[in-house]
């Protein structure tokens, strides 16, 4: 009778948005998952109805610092760091840490348990775009001393350090470049447009559009980028990979559709754009396609709609365990 090993998974950041629907698919893909989280932006929260679970534990850790973590590891997920604007302006010293430090403190466990490496990247490594869509070749056209340098050279960094590994030390290295993403758990003052428009429209206040509004992204429902990471982390694929909906929107016509989905009689105020914020933003997902199989299955009115009921809640202040 042949018994079949179970794998362990690591997940850095396990408590934030995007860590915590992580933890919630390996674990039901069979994974032993282990979330680490200083809690600075992760909320418990969202990871509660896992604890109790045989399969998951939790350590609260900074990753900037040594990391121990006992036994085998066959897998580390590194998606620790605050990851809105308003984050990384109030906390830029520990953005550029996390990203810099974490990630070779991450690494360096993963080269000591021979366990293959994820990195969290993002579509800020482009910038402010020159080229659109936005494909992997593109180097990015990134302000290194603006607000947003923190985030964006810290993230550029780990992908060279990820990378360094890969090549120096043969570890097993995958980079997801990952837009703009919303669902369920999300703080709703996170101060990114998304919850920033729910919370206005469900709230009856204006909706703060920075600039014209003429600015655009591409929203992608969260089911569907940890889709693609799963996919990623289960193939042999080394070089860094787009995962987003190229369903671009302005961001004028995004709060329309807010306050349409929410039924809201909200009103639009216009605010000054925040320095070095993108003019557009569109994934070329051809790479994804290609190697992953991956596309997004919900477009942006269906993942809304699938959203709207945790903003409810959120905006209540009622305890949302979804
Ligand atoms: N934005 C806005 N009003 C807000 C928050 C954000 O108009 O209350 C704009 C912001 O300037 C940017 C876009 O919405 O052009 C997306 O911002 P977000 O912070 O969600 O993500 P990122 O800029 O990192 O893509």
């Amino acid at each position: 009778m042949s018994t079949q090993k179970i794998k362990r998974v690591l997940i850095t950041g396990g408590a934030g948005f995007l860590g915590s629907h992580l933890c919630d698919r390996y674990i039901n893909e069979g994974y032993e998952v282990i979330c680490m989280d200083n809690l600075i932006t992760g909320n418990a929260d969202n990871i509660a109805h896992l604890i109790g679970n045989d399969g998951f534990s939790f350590i609260k850790h900074d990753v900037t610092n040594y990391i121990h973590v006992n036994g085998e590891l066959d897998l580390i997920l590194h998606f620790a760091s605050p990851a809105s604007p308003i984050d990384y302006l109030e906390m830029p010293i520990q953005t550029l840490k996390v990203g810099s430090l974490g990630t070779h403190k991450a690494l360096g466990l993963a080269k000591e348990k021979d366990a293959r490496f994820l990195l969290a990247s993002t579509s800020e490594v482009y910038g402010d775009p020159l080229t659109h869509p936005q494909s992997e070749d593109y180097w990015g056209n990134v302000n290194p001393i603006g607000d947003r340098g923190v985030y964006d050279e810290a993230k550029r960094f780990a992908e060279a350090m990820a990378m360094a590994y890969h090549r120096y030390h043969g570890v097993e290295t995958r980079i997801v470049r990952i837009f703009n993403t919303y669902g369920s758990r999300m703080r709703i003052n996170d101060g990114r447009a998304l919850p920033t428009f729910m919370r206005q429209a469900l709230n009856g206040n204006s909706l703060t559009v920075f600039g014209d509004g003429s600015q655009t992204r591409s929203f992608t429902y969260v089911d569907d980028l940890v889709e693609g990471i799963y996919r990623l982390s289960q193939s042999e694929y080394t070089d860094p990979v787009n995962i987003g909906n190229p369903q671009e929107v302005s961001i004028l016509d995004f709060a329309k559709e807010i306050i349409e989905l929410t039924g809201s009689d909200s009103e639009i105020t216009f605010e000054e754009l925040p320095s070095d914020d993108p003019q557009v933003r569109q994934p070329d997902i051809s790479r994804a396609k290609e190697v992953l199989d991956w596309e997004p299955r919900y477009d942006r009115k269906e993942g809304l709609r699938k959203t709207l009921d945790y903003f409810k809640k959120a905006v209540n202040g009622d305890k949302v365990t979804e």
